[in-house]
């Protein structure tokens, strides 16, 4: 017999779970309209908090970030942190994840028509949605250390685009990534206009030299991420601190790692040409990963996830 599904029909959460315009809806049928300055102008923030074993990690430090970069963009929504925070759970929740990419994100919204050109005058929109865990390298290339290229493609200027608000303005990242596609890496980092190394597409980035970790101190987020990796150096007594990185001294270093909400701390092996260590991830490098999940599985800094709410 032929299957008539009702109209009545459970909506399948299975592939993640969104809200949008007010409504849960499957990931799948979160849309944004053709006509929001978020699609039209990349006039959008937005942030990722993880959930692991079913609680996010470093919650309230998400959604403080989040806050600012509306703030800095000259954003409201109706919601405050908690307010943010119970969609969060709710959409984790309906999709019944235990490992979970959780993305809140405000465009500028849709003109009214005939409006005058004022960002001023649109009315922002909130949206959000959970999706089965992602990973930025893959588990087999973080254990092997990822490849990286450094990009001939210059990371947009600061003082263009404030990198400290989470934004979409990809350009260049997508730029890096289709010269790391060419020359066989998985991923590459940026140097700003004056050769100072920034970060990479969905990460930041860490060299270490003589037993100690230097990130850069320009031009990339202010990642949470990056944020542990200092708290897990000074709970093991390793030196770290931020600096100018020039690209000699990052093809110089002893070690490379990258670290993000969406994979946390994966080492690097390979630098364009330039093999590190046994061309697997360097023995700092590996330590602070491995703590980084241990500390996780401890219930470091974790919101556990409502999900009978
Ligand atoms: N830099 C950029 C450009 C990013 O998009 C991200 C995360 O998506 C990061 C750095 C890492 O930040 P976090 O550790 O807060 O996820």
């Amino acid at each position: 017999m032929k299957h008539v599904q009702s109209p009545e029909a459970e909506p399948d959460y299975s592939a993640g779970a969104a809200y949008v315009s007010g409504r849960y809806v499957p990931a799948a049928e979160a849309t944004v309209s053709a006509l929001d300055w978020g699609f039209t102008r990349s006039d959008v923030t937005y942030d990722v908090v993880h959930v692991k074993d079913g609680a996010f990690f470093r919650l309230d430090r998400h959604l403080a970030r989040f806050q600012a970069s509306m703030a800095g963009l000259r954003m409201k929504i109706d919601l405050d942190a908690e307010g943010i925070a119970e969609v969060l759970h709710r959409c984790v929740a309906l999709a019944g994840l235990r490992d979970a990419y959780v993305a809140m994100v405000c465009t500028r919204g849709v003109p009214a028509p005939g409006m005058p050109r004022k960002p001023s005058l649109i009315e922002n929109r909130f949206m959000a949605y959970a999706l089965p865990w992602i990973d930025v390298f893959t588990p087999e290339q973080q254990a092997r250390g990822a490849h990286l290229i450094v990009a001939k493609t210059p990371r947009i200027p600061a003082d263009s685009v404030d990198p400290t608000i989470k934004n979409y303005h990809w350009g260049d990242m997508v730029r890096a990534l289709q010269e790391a596609e060419d020359a066989g890496a998985e991923s590459a980092v940026l140097l700003d206009r004056d050769g100072f190394v920034t970060e990479g597409p969905g990460w930041n980035i860490f060299m270490i030299k003589d037993g100690a970790l230097v990130a850069p101190d320009r031009g990339a987020l202010e990642g949470i991420t990056r944020g542990a990796v200092f708290d897990l150096c000074a709970e093991l007594g390793i030196p770290a601190r931020e600096g100018r990185i020039t690209e000699a001294e990052l093809r110089e270093a002893d070690e490379i790692l990258t670290c993000t909400t969406a994979g946390g701390v994966m080492p690097v092996s390979r630098l364009d040409g330039r093999i590190y260590g046994n061309d697997r991830p360097g023995p700092i490098s590996a330590r602070l990963r491995e703590l980084y999940w241990a500390k996780h599985a401890e219930g470091w800094d974790a919101t556990p996830v409502r999900y009978d709410a």
